[in-house]
């Protein structure tokens, strides 16, 4: 069926898309009556249980309505071959609707299709383009010509203007989702090209806005000052003329600060009807993506904001009128049947309109009381709730269907008793259907976990003994509450795409084995463990988008190489899963192939994560507090909390990196937070000078939402300032860089919690990133004090705490235990230490005790 082999390169994919040979059902005059209605049923069925069970169907009724139109006199279309040139990547908003509809399109007519993504959103350069040329031109000449060439959206047409002499000659070219009229008009004059303007529909969304704002007497456009947002602007004010009775406006986000933004947005009232067009950036340099801008408009503007284009609807934009993506690929695809059968493209027009469908967020709709508005036909409502019956019709219909069609069967079989040869073809056709769609992944279309380990019995069956490789994506939870669970499976789909790649290659198979695992099986025999390796790295490499923007995805990966005898499917598995987890747990982010040794390992982990947890059911945790201490002045300048089991059967350096890799560690650290509050009440209860302690905050944590805010509510509770508070952070998360990152320790600062940068020196090389990450104190890790702190290499040292001293921080040594490293460190200008040379970790009592010699 579906057989996808993008080719990845460092500028672009490329990649082969082979549609279904399978035409649509024709029916016989010759099947009896009873099993045409069988199967035309059991059709119906299979087709209703695939589509996907959301409220937003529109477009897809459109769709599969004109697939079944395919005229049955097109058979010699049958292997026609063509090329969809993006412009864009398949990450891209507009690409898999588009992709979507020319397939709707296409497969009907067992036409096949090639997908060649250009990726100019990432990579809009002279060298891009040059390598992009040398690719096609490479492919071009190893295979046939192609039939037609599609072009969506602008790069990919000014690229086929360009180079149409050395690539394109004699193809017809169907341009579609063009912005720029100009170029399109001058291609459509060319011989060979014609296609398709992509309109953006103003003026029906201002007309709608209107019926549902009926006092508004302006209109209020929102653009920046990039170049689509002036174009924006220039469209918007062209329509002055039309609208007489209403002024005009604009509201420019890039000579606007955030709050005066938000300002003015707020004064709004229903005499203003406000449109977002394109606004991206603010005065301070901000840059928002779409969705965030949709979600702080809808915070701050007391009135519904309108959307004339893609993006934002369904994130707090109330709607319009949006381009039709789908439909904009279904019809160009269309345009090329139509050439392919004999059409003369010279004489067939530009056209000027593109599909399009009004598009409205329920929620925001229910929010304005404008749910009651009188809707065009056609219209889709996002976020609108469903019925009982819309939720499980996708379940109900198909089941009730398959139940008469069994029905009218038996009783076809009863009053016949004879099957025609034919018949049982079509049955053949359904079953093999199903069984395809049994064996593989709805979402990603890779083969499913019951395929491969079938596959991987038979090639043990067959005595071989291919390599594993099972790798899952690390902290894929984090993506789906970050980014929405869209962006989850676009995630997905995008890893399943560039596996895909290896699959023709070198191969390889590769399976979605659940969740966010992903199986790959290597039969090649030529093929070592490591450059499998190497292989999966390398198509992992470049980064991931969602809606134009990059998302971080790391992995980890197990991996059972040949030489490993076991033959059992299910036990092989079960070794790469083991790897897989040592990789998560000891070293994240890499591939880690399995020894027979690990199986202890994990039985040891198992074990510890059972003491865990019964250690967090029974209260059996408690927290020492080891002093820093200032080498000047040789005072207690604050505490680190440590965490201990109260019957000191596992050391933290055991029971910490389980805690992280199985997520306990923000139950833990949730306990160690609140004991912390608790004791520092204590404490100045029995009359101490309070010190700040400072808490371990694992990377895991991030996921906890709430942390901070229980943070502050706690010690409001208990009535203690926040700056007692220090939260201690390792280089990974600050390096993360990513808003979400951003974000939370904003929030800390803003809570005035501080931060201290943990076991510095432990990891990254470059240390540049201590000139912007915001914390107060930076502690130097034990292992760089064993290291370094010498007489001969201590000048190292040095430097690291005189550029520390530059960007105005402070610096603890960690794990001090002589006198000696003691008076080097003064001599070097260290301001605090925390070592066994002042004292060990104390029981909190101890603490109320202790005296610095
Ligand atoms: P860390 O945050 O770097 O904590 C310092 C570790 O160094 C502590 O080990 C401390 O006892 C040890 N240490 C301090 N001075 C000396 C010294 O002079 N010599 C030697 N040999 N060791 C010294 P500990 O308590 O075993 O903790 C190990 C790690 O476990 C911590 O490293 C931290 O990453 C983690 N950890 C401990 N408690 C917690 C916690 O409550 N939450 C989280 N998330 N992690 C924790
Ligand atoms: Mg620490
Ligand atoms: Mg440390």
């Amino acid at each position: 069926m579906k057989n996808v082999r993008p080719f990845l390169t460092k500028h672009g994919i490329f990649s082969r898309k082979q549609t279904d040979h399978h035409r649509p059902a024709q029916q016989s005059p010759h099947v009896p009556s009873a099993a045409r209605v069988f199967l035309s049923m059991l059709i119906l069925s299979l087709l209703l249980t695939l589509l996907p069970a959301v409220s937003v169907c529109a477009v897809s009724a459109v769709s599969s309505a004109r697939l079944s139109a395919a005229d049955p006199d097109t058979d010699y279309l049958n292997g026609s071959h063509i090329l969809f040139l993006s412009s864009y990547d398949p990450t891209f908003i507009t690409v898999p609707l588009q992709q979507q509809g020319i397939m709707d399109c296409l497969n009907a007519y067992g036409i096949d299709c090639d997908v060649a993504y250009m990726d100019t959103k990432h990579y809009d350069d002279a060298e891009n383009e040059r390598l992009f040329y040398e690719l096609l031109s490479y492919r071009f000449h190893r295979r046939e010509a192609y039939d037609a060439v599609l072009l969506g959206d602008d790069a990919a047409l000014l690229f086929a203007m360009k180079y149409r002499d050395e690539l394109f000659a004699g193809i017809p070219m169907v341009f579609f989702c063009i912005n720029d009229v100009a170029r399109a008009e001058e291609a459509a004059a060319l011989p060979g090209f014609t296609g398709f303007i992509e309109e953006f529909y103003l003026e029906d969304t201002l007309d709608i806005a209107r019926t549902m704002q009926p006092e508004a007497d302006t209109f209020l456009a929102i653009v920046d000052l990039s170049a689509s947002g002036v174009g924006d602007e220039k469209a918007f004010y062209a329509l002055q003329d039309r609208y007489p009775d209403i002024r005009f406006t604009h509201l420019n986000t890039s000579e606007h600060t955030h709050d005066e933004i938000f300002e003015q947005l707020e004064a709004l009232d229903n005499h203003t009807i406000v449109l977002y067009m394109d606004a991206f950036s603010d005065a301070d340099g901000d840059y928002f993506d779409i969705d965030e801008a949709a979600e702080l408009l809808s915070l701050h503007c007391p009135v519904p904001v309108f959307r004339n284009s893609i993006g934002g609807v369904g994130d707090g934009l109330i709607g319009g009128k949006l381009v039709d993506y789908r439909a904009c690929g279904y019809s160009a695809a269309q345009t090329v049947v139509r050439i392919l059968d004999g059409e003369d493209i010279d004489s067939t027009p530009l056209v000027r309109k593109c599909e399009s469908s009004y598009v409205f967020d329920w929620a925001v709709l229910s929010r304005f009381n404008l749910t009651g508005t009188s809707f065009p036909a056609g219209t889709t409502f996002v976020n609108r709730p469903v019925s009982f019956y819309e939720r499980y019709r996708s379940v109900l219909l198909p089941a009730a269907l398959i139940i008469s069609a069994l029905t009218l069967l038996l009783i076809a079989a009863l009053l016949s008793g004879r099957s025609s040869r034919r018949y049982a073809a079509k049955l053949k056709e359904s079953e093999e259907s199903l069984s395809y769609r049994l064996s593989h992944d709805f979402l990603t279309d890779l083969p499913n976990r019951r395929s491969i380990t079938e596959q991987l019995s038979r090639e043990a069956d067959g005595g071989r003994n291919p390599i594993l490789l099972l790798f899952d994506l690390d902290d894929f939870k984090e993506i789906n509450d970050s980014y929405g669970e869209a962006c989850g499976d676009q995630i997905l789909k995008s890893c399943a795409a560039r596996l895909k790649t290896l699959e023709k290659d070198y191969g390889i198979t590769a399976a979605r084995y659940g969740g966010d695992a992903f199986l790959i099986l290597c039969r090649d025999d030529r093929l070592s463990a490591e450059q499998l390796q190497h292989i999966v790295r390398d198509a992992m490499l470049s980064p991931f988008y969602y809606q134009n923007r990059a998302i971080p995805v790391l992995y980890s990966g197990g991996m059972v190489g040949s030489s490993i005898e076991e033959t059992d499917p299910v036990e092989r598995i079960i070794d790469a899963d083991i790897a897989l987890f040592a990789a998560k747990q000891e070293n994240r982010g890499s591939i880690v192939s399995y020894q027979p040794d690990m199986k202890q390992s994990v039985h040891r982990s198992n074990e510890i994560h059972e003491i865990l947890d019964r250690a967090v059911k029974e209260d059996a945790f408690k927290v020492l507090y080891q002093p820093k201490v200032d080498v000047k002045t040789r005072e207690i300048v604050g505490y680190e909390a440590l965490v201990r089991l109260t019957d000191a059967s596992l050391s933290p350096a055991e029971f910490i990196p389980i805690a992280e890799s199985t997520g306990q560690i923000i139950t833990i650290d949730r306990i160690v937070t609140q004991a912390v509050i608790e004791q520092l009440a204590k404490w100045r209860d029995h009359g101490m000078t309070l010190h700040p302690v400072s808490i371990n905050y694992s990377s895991r944590q991030t996921t906890d939402r709430q942390y901070v805010d229980d943070i502050i509510s706690q010690l409001a509770r208990f009535n203690l300032p926040a700056d007692l508070i220090e939260i201690e952070m390792t280089e990974s998360l600050f390096i993360r860089n990513s808003e979400d990152t951003a974000l939370l320790f904003d929030r800390f600062r803003r809570a005035g919690i501080r931060l201290a940068l943990d076991d510095f020196g432990t990891g990254y090389s470059s240390l540049s990133y201590l000139s912007y990450i915001p914390v107060d104190t930076v502690k130097l890790d034990k292992t760089m004090i064993d290291t370094y702190l010498t007489k001969e290499k201590g000048a190292f040292i040095r430097n690291i705490i005189t550029m520390v001293h530059d960007f105005g921080m402070r610096l603890i040594a960690e794990g001090v235990e002589s006198d000696w490293q003691v008076e080097l460190l003064s001599s070097y200008g260290c301001d605090c230490i925390q070592g066994y040379y002042f004292s060990r970790p104390l029981d909190a009592d101890a603490v109320e005790s202790f005296r610095v010699n």
